[in-house]
């Protein structure tokens, strides 16, 4: 796997073609400015996962190196991005449905850039709906290649026409790039890119290609120069982080990594997702229990609580194999809280398999959920399976299940009233007398504001545990 490196890219080391991209789309922001007395300004609207989140994130840097503004009003922006999701049909519903509403807005401002990347990119047939129904939109390009953007930039402005550049696979991992975080006291970390898992109704592998994992060194030395900068939260992304290094010359396991990675001096805490059932080893289970920055939650996706299903689903393992995953985790660590995504409404599903999935949502008692009804998905095999569930019923088996489900992570998020946990301040709340906050088992906490900063740890006890929501007070020092 080679491994491409862009540091300094951008304006020193670059073969003389890049500098000339990045001279140029340097030199339409200068003229911008120069009109207009501002500096043309980019707004990117991100659909889907935190992989998304982390790659607008870096779109967002290439842009301002480039002398571009960031801007959370739409009418403002000389250009626009949509970083796009093909996971649900939904997500690209709703794509769709924004695209269409910036055509009166190209209209009013020709001069306008309207960009198109991310998952949905990779898929031919959304291409081509694109070129012919949304005219207005001047650039396209693909999840493998965001780190063209300059270049991609500067042959949109250079053009009339529809720039597209979809690349269907990626050999490489490219390094270097910058990035603008959202948040200065939490930082995402891409570990691994890509996922050869197949699950059957999974579009992820065709949008996100094969499996690469960066080197275990870059990771590392990232991580570092984020905990140097006051980073106090990393959370390492990839569709299966615990296949982690398998593809590497020299092999690293997942829980190794993480070994490294907590041996970096600092107050920090370490997350990961999404770990594969499948791949959850004992190696990794004492990791979470022996590591000190590990936290003590975990995002186990199980799907679906039946065999049948799960095999259907290609998701390689049993209910009976999940639960002793799921009964070792909490021997090894007894305070690990456990959350989970669930898809009601696969084909074949029979009421009996909503019986045995809510069977086991009991037996796990899981703290919280992301639950999803089945999309069909172009492209995946469960596609062509023939015995889709009609809507209505999935509707019906989904409000079932999730009844039983909010039941237990109320009942759960009660139990908490009184108990003291160290939380790691993220942000204002709603309510402005609070802060809002996360515990290392990934419960989100309001604390009382007074005097509490963003990225402070702080001692809180919980003070209110109503419904869904968290409430707490800092504990005194004395
Ligand atoms: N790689 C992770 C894993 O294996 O659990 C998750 C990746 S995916 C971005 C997040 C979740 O979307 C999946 O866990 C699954 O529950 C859901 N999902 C994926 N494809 C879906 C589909 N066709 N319909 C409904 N939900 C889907
Ligand atoms: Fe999709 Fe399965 Fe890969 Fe997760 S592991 S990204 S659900 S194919």
């Amino acid at each position: 796997m080679e491994t491409i490196r862009v540091k300094e890219v951008e304006y020193n080391n670059a073969p003389a073609h890049h500098q000339l991209y990045h001279q140029n789309v340097k030199r339409f922001t200068e003229e911008f400015k120069t009109i207009h007395n501002i500096a043309p300004k980019f707004i990117i609207q991100t659909y889907g996962c935190q992989m998304n989140e982390h790659d607008s994130e870096k779109m967002s840097a290439m842009l301002i190196n480039l002398g571009f503004e960031e801007t959370e009003v739409l009418e403002e922006a000389s250009l626009v991005l949509y970083n796009t999701c093909s996971i649900r049909e939904n997500a690209e519903n709703k794509v769709y449905g924004h695209l269409g509403s910036l055509k009166s807005l190209k209209r009013k401002n020709p001069e306008l850039i309207i960009g198109i990347c991310g998952c949905m990119m990779q898929q031919e047939h959304i291409v081509e709906t694109i070129k012919n129904k949304y005219k207005h939109v001047d650039l396209i390009f693909g999840t493998h290649n965001l780190h063209l953007l300059p270049q991609l930039l500067n042959q949109s402005i250079a053009a009339d026409d529809m720039i597209i550049d979809v690349w269907d696979n990626a050999d490489s991992v490219v390094e270097g790039l910058p990035v603008k975080r959202k948040r200065n006291s939490k930082a995402y970390v891409n570990i691994i890119y890509g996922c050869d898992n197949y699950c059957t109704y999974c579009v992820v592998p065709y949008t996100r290609g094969k499996i690469r994992s960066r080197r275990a060194e870059d990771i590392v030395a990232e991580c570092k120069l984020l905990i140097d900068e006051g980073v106090k939260e990393i959370t390492f992304l990839g569709q299966n982080v615990n296949s982690y290094g398998q593809d590497l010359e020299k092999k690293v396991s997942f829980a190794e990594l993480l070994t490294m990675v907590n041996a970096i001096e600092g107050k920090f805490r370490l997350r990961f997702m999404t770990p594969h059932p499948k791949d959850l080893s004992d190696e990794l289970i004492m990791a979470i229990a022996n590591l000190d920055k590990v936290c003590e939650y975990l995002h186990l996706p199980v799907q679906a609580g039946s065999n049948s299903l799960l095999k259907a689903m290609n998701r390689r393992y049993t209910v009976e194999n999940y639960l002793e995953k799921v009964n070792k985790l909490k021997r090894a660590v007894p305070d690990i809280t456990l959350s989970t995504d669930i898809i009601i409404g696969f084909p074949g599903e029979s009421e009996a398999d909503v019986d045995d999935l809510i069977e086991l949502i009991k037996i796990v008692e899981y703290d919280s959920a992301f639950t999803f009804i089945y999309s069909k998905r172009g492209g995946t095999p469960a596609a062509k399976f023939d015995n889709q569930i009609p809507e209505p019923l999935k509707h019906q088996r989904f409000d079932r299940m999730l009844k039983v489900l909010n039941q237990i992570v109320k009942r759960k998020n009660a139990a908490l009233l009184d108990r003291e946990f160290e939380v790691l301040i993220e942000g204002k709340a709603r309510d402005k007398n609070y802060m809002i906050g996360r515990t290392r088992q990934n419960h989100t906490v309001n604390v009382l504001a007074d005097g509490i900063e963003i990225g402070d740890f702080v001692d809180v006890r919980i003070t209110k545990a109503g419904g869904f929501s968290l409430y707490g007070e800092k504990l005194s020092n004395e």
